[in-house]
């Protein structure tokens, strides 16, 4: 009965991961889904357990990836399916918000500790980030007094989160009871203390920190009662001057629908933003994670993963990760075009699935790169000149694009789709025989994504 229920698991949660593996940018899969497995199925409670390996991989999940792993869940196994996420044989996470599931760590301590990685001295700090830098260490040296509230906010993967726990880090060095939470964990706790009415012992909790550090609190948008509890605590805090930071996915401007009382206490200390870093700030960042993982890349790779992950630091991380994991595991003798070769695969995958241009900007930037005109990549003639361009036209668009093989025969003078796929096999070989059209068609991507963005 036992092992059938692990089959079960297994297959399901597997199904799970081939879909989402589609969906999601593969360095997010890389570092969050793919050394998790589904270990116990209960058909009768719609449970799955899942193991991870760190209770991070669980809050991540579970917080950034909720709706997909539940989506998908659904799909595959037709009824909505509960997920705990265990570490060894403890769930640290549950998807289920329900005060009911006892199994779930009640010391908001220990559900979030503290990254080791996360510090001010792996902080890499550039003009995009450094007012934010300086208010964490403000806070860090003098908490409660220097500025309070602190409110971070940014874009996803540029470093809130990091600056959150090496605050947290610094003020425990100092003997401070400190509490990092994410706001979704901050609701979850809430609404339980009001369902088992201990809603005492939740403001005794919190009320005891010396610093209350407190994560994506855009999740309290909508949540009406949970900001009312937000409120109370918040006061409570700032009155006994402890320190509270926050961070934000939006600028506080643009959080009118949060409480106008919370923005108003929010915007009462210090906001700073961090902006995408720079190219510049980039290479730094490469270079200071390389040095941790102890791998050292020519310089030209940094350059052209700084170049090619522009959007944000844990993209970035995840494209070194990888570069770094292949050379270790070829003995570090790779050659610098060998590396290069890896990286243009790497992202040739990355990319697949931020399919946000149309069928003219794929002809439009193709024609470009070879100089030649729409007509003649859509007309009948078969040169080489135009066929090759034309036939990788057909490659990216059903690489990039969700479009079929006759949508993209017609968009290219009415061809039909065994064209299209003699087309696009064509180019899959080629790229693998011909390191000329695989660059040219790394750049013509290249030229798409900043159409993109
Ligand atoms: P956010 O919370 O803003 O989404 P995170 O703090 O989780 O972003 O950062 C994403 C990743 O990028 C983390 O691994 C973090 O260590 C790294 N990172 C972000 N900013 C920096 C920086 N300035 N220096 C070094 N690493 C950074
Ligand atoms: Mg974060």
């Amino acid at each position: 009965m036992n092992e059938n229920k692990n089959k079960k698991a297994q297959e399901i949660w597997q199904a799970v991961l081939g879909k989402i593996e589609m969906k999601v940018p593969k360095a997010s899969f890389q570092t969050w889904l793919k050394d998790t497995s589904g270990v116990a199925f209960d058909e009768q409670n719609s449970t799955i357990n899942v193991k991870v390996n760190s209770s991070f991989t669980a809050q991540y999940l579970q917080e950034r990836m909720a709706g997909i792993i539940e989506r998908e869940l659904n799909n595959v196994s037709g009824k909505t399916v509960q997920v705990n996420y265990l570490q060894g044989s403890e769930i640290v996470r549950s998807s289920k918000t329900d005060s009911t599931s006892t199994t779930i760590k009640k010391d908001p301590k220990n559900i979030f500790p503290l990254n080791p990685n996360y510090t001010f001295d792996s902080f890499v700090v550039g003009d995009t980030n450094q007012l934010a830098f300086a208010g964490a260490q403000a806070v860090s040296s003098n908490p409660g007094i220097a500025f309070n509230p602190v409110v971070f906010y940014s874009g996803v993967g540029l470093g809130k989160t990091h600056l959150l726990h090496a605050i947290g880090h610094s003020l425990r060095n100092q003997g401070k009871n400190v509490l990092y939470i994410t706001s979704e964990e901050f609701t979850n706790q809430y609404i339980a203390s009001i369902k088992n009415q201990t809603t005492e012992s939740f403001r005794v909790n919190f009320r005891n920190v010396d610093a209350l550090l407190i994560d994506d609190l855009q999740f309290l948008i909508g949540k009406e009662q949970t900001q009312e509890g937000f409120f109370h605590t918040f006061n409570e805090l700032h009155m006994q001057n402890k320190q509270i930071v926050v961070a934000l996915d939006r600028p506080l401007s643009k959080l009118d629908v949060l409480e106008p009382r919370i923005t108003s206490r929010l915007s009462g200390g210090l906001t700073a933003d961090i902006q995408k870093p720079s190219y510049e700030t980039r290479i730094a960042i490469l270079q200071s994670k390389a040095s941790t993982l102890e791998v050292q890349l020519p310089n030209n790779i940094y350059e052209i993963m700084a170049k090619k992950a522009s959007s944000n630091i844990r993209q970035l991380e995840g494209v070194l990760n990888r570069v770094a994991a292949w050379s270790q595991f070829n003995g570090n003798k790779a050659t610098s075009n060998e590396l290069l070769n890896f990286i243009s695969n790497d992202f040739d995958f990355s990319y697949q699935s931020v399919p946000t241009f149309t069928s003219e900007d794929v002809i439009k930037a193709v024609c470009e790169h070879f100089s030649i005109t729409k007509d003649q990549i859509k007309g009948k003639q078969r040169r080489k000149n135009f066929l090759i361009p034309r036939q990788i036209v057909m490659y990216v668009l059903r690489e990039e694009t969700s479009m079929s093989l006759s949508a993209i025969g017609k968009v290219l003078g009415n061809r039909d789709h065994s064209t299209v796929l003699h087309g696009c096999l064509k180019i899959s070989e080629l790229i693998h025989s011909d390191d000329n059209i695989k660059k040219q068609i790394f750049n013509i991507k290249d030229t798409l994504l900043e159409i993109n963005s």
